[in-house]
């Protein structure tokens, strides 16, 4: 190929990658003249979603317009998400996966709240983290402990394992904890709003009346009485293999504890903008030492559900960013959020990549049109594959009507 971006600010040119059966990388180096044709393309490491729910494919039957108020949307997410059977989970979380396999996502932090994505995608070669989800927060350590050894999945090579205790105002502290031993991977989401941060400070507001509506306060509980960072930390959780979700509300501390512990930030453009919220300050993060990825979280708040969509809303609520600092974001980042070498074209690593077609010899010449939607994605390897359950990539793109024309 003409040109190949390994990492931010490693370029090969003319590239030569070769992978074994296994979809291993045995070699990247740069073609020699002479050597054979070169193809007229540009190869970057595929996308990163560090954040999805790709069971939650729909959009709420009854969309609010915006500014819309988080705790009545979680009420209908749950809602939704009852009326539907397994079967139905496990198909839209394969398809999901293999449309973002088509738009050039070769590996997910998936948020698997019933159970059936490892078996669902198995198949699609996706890499990255399946975490299972874990709601209680009236459960006691007794109940904890029994709700983690019935949630518990083995993982597998391109798809490891991991929990995700929900979030700080639907997980006890012994759910927390039990979380916490019994997986060294963490998803949570973190200081999502502002009523999250109240619930945790006082034991007030809409958490609390939905708690108790659904009879899941129980009886003499007593408030964190500190955030939602201050409060992970406290149980042990801020750690680097925790990736916080959204920090969309943080206090003042949590930013330089968040840095010192070395625990990732997934935000969700797509859900920023769904909620009307106002962008959370990550130049500032990144200078601080931060590690931010970025996820596309659910259907459910997102309506351009891609990554593409994703790096285009990304660069659209922090123009201070580069292209070629949104793709590091989008990739290395994102391998990092999940605790695997992912996200990055390194021997020994995954054959995970896109190839766009070529306008010049420098990868990096084509990075802003990819990061604002500008060029399709020419082809798609994941594990080295070319397709997909025997699908050919290509033509999965031509009918994925996620992607821009
Ligand atoms: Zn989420």
């Amino acid at each position: 190929m003409r040109c190949a971006l390994l990492a931010a600010g490693c370029e090969l040119a003319p590239a030569e990658l070769v992978w074994d059966a296994a979809g291993r990388i045995l070699e990247l180096r740069r073609a020699r003249r002479g050597s054979g044709p070169i193809a007229d393309q540009c190869v970057l490491p595929g996308l990163v979603d560090a954040h999805t729910h790709l069971q939650l494919d729909q959009p709420l039957a009854n969309e609010p317009a915006a500014p819309r108020d988080f705790v009545p949307w979680a009420s209908a997410v749950m809602a939704a998400r009852r009326d539907r059977s397994t079967a139905a989970h496990t198909a839209a979380a394969r398809d999901a996966a293999l449309a973002r396999i088509a738009e050039g996502t070769t590996a997910i932090g998936e948020i698997d709240s019933t159970g059936c994505s490892p078996a669902a995608l198995r198949a699609t070669g996706i890499a990255g983290r399946c975490y299972q989800e874990l709601v209680g927060y009236d459960l006691d350590r007794a109940g904890a402990t029994r709700l983690v050894r019935q949630r518990r999945r083995p993982g597998a090579l391109a798809l490891a394992a991991g929990l995700s205790p929900h979030a700080p105002y639907s997980v006890s502290a012994a759910l927390f904890r039990a979380a916490a031993a019994a997986s060294g991977h963490l998803a949570v989401h973190c200081a999502e709003t502002a009523e999250e941060q109240r619930f945790l400070r006082d034991g007030t507001g809409p958490f609390a009346d939905l708690l108790r509506a659904l009879g899941r306060m129980p009886r003499g509980a007593v408030p964190a009485g500190v955030g939602a960072v201050r409060w992970l930390a406290r149980l042990g959780l801020l750690r680097a293999s925790t990736q916080l979700v959204h920090c969309q509300e943080l206090e003042p501390g949590d930013v330089e504890a968040i840095a010192a512990s070395g625990a990732p930030v997934v935000v969700c453009p797509g859900t920023i903008e769904w909620f009307g919220r106002a962008a959370p300050p990550i130049a500032d993060w990144l200078r601080r030492g931060v590690v931010v990825a970025l996820g596309t979280d659910s259907r459910a708040s997102n309506a351009a559900w891609t990554m593409r969509a994703t790096l285009r809303a990304a660069a659209r609520l922090w123009p201070e960013l580069s292209p070629l600092r949104i793709f590091a974001l989008a990739t290395a980042a994102g391998g990092r959020a999940l605790g695997r070498r992912l996200g990055t074209l390194q021997r020994r690593g995954r054959a995970d990549l896109l190839a766009l077609p070529a306008t010049s010899d420098r990868a990096g010449d084509h990075l802003e049109a990819f990061v604002h939607g500008e060029c399709a994605v020419a082809a798609v390897r994941v594990g080295g594959r070319r397709g997909v359950g025997g699908i050919p990539a290509l033509s999965v793109r031509r009918n994925d009507p996620t992607l821009p024309s």
